[in-house]
């Protein structure tokens, strides 16, 4: 039986696939990087373009001499050609069914799919699984999409029919959530929908905790999924503690905490989260006093709670999306470290974090360093974190290593 996929169009696949495909010449010497695999090309390194690639179009790329050497998805602006193969192959249908069934034989390897405790995980993790531009979370069996390239977004409906293919009945929908993703300038006109079945919002587990995950209306694909095992790692040090969850989101730190702190707060600058936090507290420990969540500034807030935690939690948002905002971003990061190394009690923890792919570990670890300096309080540096094996790091690509965190014991 095929699968039941809304709106597939197999012609459409079968003509593009026989399309003549566009060549991009590399200058001399700019052939190095694609020797050493990463998977960008940018467009100073291009010489020649033969033909008129549109934005997603499947290109061929050579070097100076001729010699072809990887295919990719074109796209105009800095980062030209996002290579999805080393090789001359065709970026079909068998190309989509290679690569995610890896993926999904990779996470079948390290327990992902038989864990009783923990049904949500990421199942395709873009270069870090040899698919630029795809991420696609799984929620007990609702798999849902971001897309961030126009290549990617046109064969949207062969990866879910590649998806229903390899997973079976395990799979019960497949979401595209890729409004917000995809390159604004390609004029995709993508809108959230569900490509394949449909799902009501879900209650997940996560290490035996239950979390209601809204992929509809919350932030990227519903959850923060990347931090499950830095979750954990925070229950180890909450026991009877006081603990400030900031920039909570779904209360994901908050509800470990729980389990054994003394008090949590959770704090959050929007509303909407902090109904998520208190109904993802409200699952898990119904009626319980420990927990309250309020809606603040970071800034605002950590100015005014001296001495009243012991665990403090720092989880924003990215500060920096692009190169250019780098400085600033490292001035955010110092400056928000800052004010929860003055505020935290003796003796606390902090746990720090930043998700901002153009922010190296070095540069992170400086400014917290800059921040710790600055209080003059001893500072010493207990873990190092990063992100779980569901989002694996592509050794070529070092960028795909975006989440690095600090532990840090505060005399
Ligand atoms: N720690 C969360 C994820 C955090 S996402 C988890 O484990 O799931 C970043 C959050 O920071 C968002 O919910 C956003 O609303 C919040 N935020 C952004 N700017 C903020 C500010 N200035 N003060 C407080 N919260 C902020």
């Amino acid at each position: 039986m095929p699968p039941d996929i809304h709106g597939t169009d197999p012609q459409k696949v079968i003509l593009s696939d026989m399309t003549k495909r566009v060549k991009i010449i590399l200058k001399s010497g700019k052939d190095q990087s694609v020797h050493r695999y990463h998977p960008w090309i940018f467009s100073g390194a291009i010489k020649k373009i033969v033909g008129n690639p549109g934005e997603g179009d499947e290109v061929e790329v050579f070097d100076n001499k001729d010699n072809s050497l990887a295919v990719g998805h074109y796209q105009p602006g800095s980062i030209a050609v996002r290579i999805m193969d080393f090789s001359d192959r065709r970026i079909d249908r068998s190309f989509y069914f290679d690569r995610i069934s890896a993926a999904i034989e990779y996470r079948k390897s390290m327990g992902y799919f038989d864990n009783q405790d923990t049904t949500l995980f990421r199942l395709a993790h873009a270069e870090g699984d040899g698919l630029p531009g795809l991420i696609i979370d799984n929620y007990d069996g609702v798999a849902v999409m971001q897309i961030h390239s126009a290549g990617i977004y046109r064969s949207r409906e062969v990866v879910a029919e590649v998806l229903k293919e390899l997973m079976g009945d395990y799979l019960l929908a497949v979401f595209d959530k890729s409004e917000s993703t995809v390159p604004y300038k390609a004029g995709l006109k993508a809108e959230n929908s569900f490509i394949l079945g449909d799902s009501d919002i879900k209650v997940v587990k996560e290490y035996g905790y239950n979390f209601k995950v809204d992929w509809i209306n919350g932030q990227k694909t519903g959850f923060f999924i990347d931090q499950r095992e830095n979750r954990k790692l925070v229950e180890s040090f909450t026991s009877n503690r006081d603990v400030l969850n900031m920039f909570g989101y779904t209360g994901g730190f908050s509800v470990y905490a729980m389990s054994n702190a003394k008090t949590v707060h959770t704090v959050d600058i929007s509303s909407r989260a902090i109904e998520m936090a208190n109904l993802n507290i409200g699952i898990n420990f119904p009626e319980d006093k420990r927990h309250c969540a309020f809606a603040a500034d970071a800034f605002e807030y950590l100015d005014n709670c001296e001495n009243r935690y012991d665990v403090i939690i720092l989880d924003p948002p990215a500060f920096a999306k692009h190169n250019n905002v780098l400085h600033n971003a490292l001035q955010g990061y110092k400056r928000l470290n800052m004010k929860a190394i003055q505020a935290i009690k003796k003796g606390g923890i902090l746990f720090t974090f930043s998700c901002s792919q153009v922010v190296s570990k070095e540069n992170f670890r400086k400014s917290v360093f800059v921040a710790a300096a600055n209080t003059g309080r001893k500072v010493r540096v207990i873990h190092q974190m990063g992100q779980p094996p569901d989002h694996p790091v592509n050794i070529y690509h070092p960028e795909s290593e975006y989440l690095k965190g600090l532990v840090l014991y505060i005399e």
